[in-house]
């Protein structure tokens, strides 16, 4: 058997990177970890390198260093520690890096996994605000490196799976019609809309199906999470928005379908649990155990399926505009949207105002093009200043 593997698992102490690092621990003959990222948790952060013992864990400032230092002093490793930025991108780009878990949540996370993109790495990618933020600049790098770009997201590893190996040919030469992202709906799907003013952070929190951090919680409960799914789908299959539909399938059992020319529509089902396409994207091409149990169709019983409602969910037609829009208005919804995501979280506005402070920027706001880098990061900036005016004037 050849060598394991070494992996660097960005966001290690999130509800990917914790996924991710229990598949990783059932094939200790397949995989290693090279390297692990936290932010705010240094004590899980420690743990981890107790269970995991990996080369190098990265932390965002010199406290951190000290804390997550005198931990791993104490348990006897020799795990080496570095600081921010630029401690995740030597993670991710290390030559003795095989594949990068990219499973930072938002804008944050772009740069390291950018990094691994250049280093041609495998790259399994969670982390959707990147390649909403920066679409076609993202896919060109992953071109001119070779890096074999593989999706995490339920959805798109479900249409990955249905799409035949070959889909890079473009969808209609391999007799895609069009592609059926399914959405749970989350939490307030019935709710009735004049109950939405009140709503907590909590109660958009408790998703019905998936266990999740908190941002593609509320993300999944306003249904922009299915947004930037429809531009992350666009990117990876090279699809038009409007050959992306979505479907409200509330068991969250079907995770995505592809609709064929000859009538044919396939699709993947499991139990809601992302060591499914945790394993898929590790081990691809091949399969190996995820520890998730077998799906009984029995016990599920039935699937149901409704078209979303735009009013109940303002962000999912705020997302398919800013799709059609393209160039710098992905990144500003993306970067509005963490705002107004982190403001309801900090209960600084109500829920409904989520979907008002997106709106506002990308009204306020010329789209721009966006054909390098700084010109994301300055579309970023500045719809995160008009967010911060919006919540300053009516929060
Ligand atoms: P989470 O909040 O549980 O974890 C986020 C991780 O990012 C943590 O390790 C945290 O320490 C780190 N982090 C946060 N802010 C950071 C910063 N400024 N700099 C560096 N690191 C930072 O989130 P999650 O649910 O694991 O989601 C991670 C990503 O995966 C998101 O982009 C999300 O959209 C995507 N995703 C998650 C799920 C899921 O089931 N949780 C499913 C599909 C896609
Ligand atoms: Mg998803």
């Amino acid at each position: 058997m050849s060598r394991p593997q070494q992996i660097t698992v960005l966001g290690a102490t999130g509800s990917i990177g914790l996924s991710t690092l229990d598949v990783i621990a059932r094939h200790p003959d397949r995989y290693q970890v090279f390297g692990l990222s936290g932010y705010s948790r240094i004590a899980e952060l420690l743990a981890l390198c107790v269970l995991h013992r990996p080369r190098v864990a990265v932390v965002p400032d010199e406290r951190a260093a000290r804390q997550l230092q005198a931990g791993l002093r104490a348990a006897g490793l020799s795990t080496e520690v570095l600081v921010g930025e630029e401690g995740l991108c030597q993670i991710s780009s290390s030559s003795e890096v095989d594949a990068v878990m990219a499973a930072i949540v938002g804008a944050a996370g772009l740069r390291p996994t950018l990094a691994a993109v250049s280093a041609g790495k495998k790259i399994l990618l969670a982390n959707k605000e990147a390649l909403v933020m920066t679409g076609a600049l993202f896919m060109q790098a992953v071109r001119r490196s070779g890096s074999v770009l593989l999706p995490i997201d339920s959805e798109h590893n479900a249409i990955f799976q249905c799409l035949p190996q070959d889909f890079a040919r473009g969808l209609a030469p391999v007799g895609v019609r069009r592609i059926l992202l399914t959405a749970s709906g989350g939490p307030f799907r019935e709710t009735p809309l004049a109950e939405l003013e009140n709503v907590t952070p909590d109660q958009a929190c408790a998703h019905p199906n998936w266990s999740m951090g908190r941002k593609i919680s509320v993300d999944s409960a306003s249904m922009m999470n299915k947004g930037l799914e429809m531009i992350e789908a666009c990117w990876l299959f090279d699809a038009r928005p409007d050959q992306v539909e979505v479907v409200i399938h509330p068991q969250s059992v079907i995770h995505s379908l592809v609709d064929y020319i000859d009538g044919s529509v396939l699709a993947q089902l499991g139990n809601p649990d992302m060591r499914t396409p945790i394993s898929n994207a590790l081990a691809w091409p091949e399969r190996i155990d995820s520890g998730v149990a077998p799906l009984d169709l029995f016990a599920v019983a039935r699937l149901d399926f409704q078209r979303p409602d735009e009013q109940r969910f303002p962000c999912l037609r705020l997302a398919r505009e800013a799709a059609m829009a393209g160039n710098s208005a992905p990144a500003m919804l993306n970067a509005a949207n963490e705002v107004a995501v982190a403001a309801f979280l900090e209960g600084r506005i109500r829920y409904p105002q989520i979907a008002c402070v997106i709106e506002d920027v990308l009204n306020t706001e010329p789209v721009t093009a966006v054909d390098e880098l700084e010109a994301v990061f300055a579309a970023d900036a500045r719809a995160r200043v008009l967010a911060e005016q919006w919540l300053s004037r009516n929060g």
